[in-house]
């Protein structure tokens, strides 16, 4: 019997997107260039609204927003959500806060679709670390500061396993993703770990965003700012003397009166 051959439909394109800290123009070019044109865009809860309105009228969106306690749609789902539309033929946006593989669960998704045989193109965004220092005016290097900075996941999960020691200290700079609602054990845990609690730290909320708050204390008084202030999520915490340094408030209070 003569085989029909089946028209072999175009497999759709998954583009991981970084839409950066919250401010609409510290989006790359590519990334404006790929949501101005998404026809389908997967995003987080980080991803903020202004940048949303750039995608077309007819544009299909998705959130699969995520919070520490809250998973609306679990990451298997995701991953599984972005095969099926991109085996239909459709390209899609996955757009995530920030940078998609910082904390954000893009190598995971880069691996479903490539496992599936989907393409995958990877567009970097800054990274809220990135968004924090600058508009705070901290910087996470400098010659008489530090010339290391970390990153780390403050989540609940596994912060009792991670192995901080020596990533805090002189002339290092911690930068802590996720810290807010463990300030109390990240401060015992790095304390434990043998780090001063007199060392300067700085929580900056919604960096780079219209409500940004830049709070400063010492590592001792964390979880009491972090109380005191209400902070919220998204929140950074910075750990290190460059947190303290005297240009930083005056950078920070320069940038205010230029935006
Ligand atoms: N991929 C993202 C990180 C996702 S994890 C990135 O590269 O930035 C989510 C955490 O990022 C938040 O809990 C918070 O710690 C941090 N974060 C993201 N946006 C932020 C912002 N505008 N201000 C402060 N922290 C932010």
């Amino acid at each position: 019997m003569a085989q029909t051959a089946v028209p072999s439909r175009a497999i759709g394109t998954v583009h991981l997107v970084g839409a950066g800290p919250g401010d609409p123009d510290l989006l790359t070019l590519r990334a404006a260039r790929l949501i101005t044109q998404a026809q389908l865009i997967v995003h987080d809860g980080l991803v903020d609204p202004a940048i949303l309105a750039m995608a077309p009228a007819n544009a299909r969106f998705v959130s699969v927003a995520k919070s520490r306690a809250r998973h609306t749609m679990a990451q298997d789902d995701i991953n599984a959500l972005l095969v099926r539309e991109a085996l239909a033929g459709n390209d899609v946006v996955r757009l995530k806060g920030g940078d998609p593989f910082v904390f954000g669960r893009g190598g995971e998704e880069a691996e479903a679709c490539a496992a599936a045989g989907v393409p995958v193109s990877v567009v970097p965004g800054i990274s809220a670390a990135m968004g924090a220092a600058a508009a705070a005016g901290i910087a996470l290097t400098h010659r008489d500061a530090a010339s290391i900075v970390s990153f780390v996941a403050g989540q609940c999960k596994g912060l009792t396993e991670q192995d901080w020691a020596g990533l805090a200290g002189k002339g290092r700079t911690l930068v802590i993703y996720m810290g807010v609602a463990t300030a109390a054990a990240i401060t015992d845990k790095l304390i434990a770990d043998g780090l001063s609690p007199d060392i300067p730290v700085a929580v900056v909320e919604n960096a780079t965003r219209y409500d940004m708050r830049v709070l400063r204390g010492v590592l001792a008084g964390l979880d009491n700012l972090v109380t005191t202030h209400r902070v919220k999520s998204p929140a950074l915490i910075i750990i290190g003397d460059v947190a303290a340094r005297q240009n930083a408030a005056s950078l920070a209070r320069l940038a205010e009166t230029v935006r």
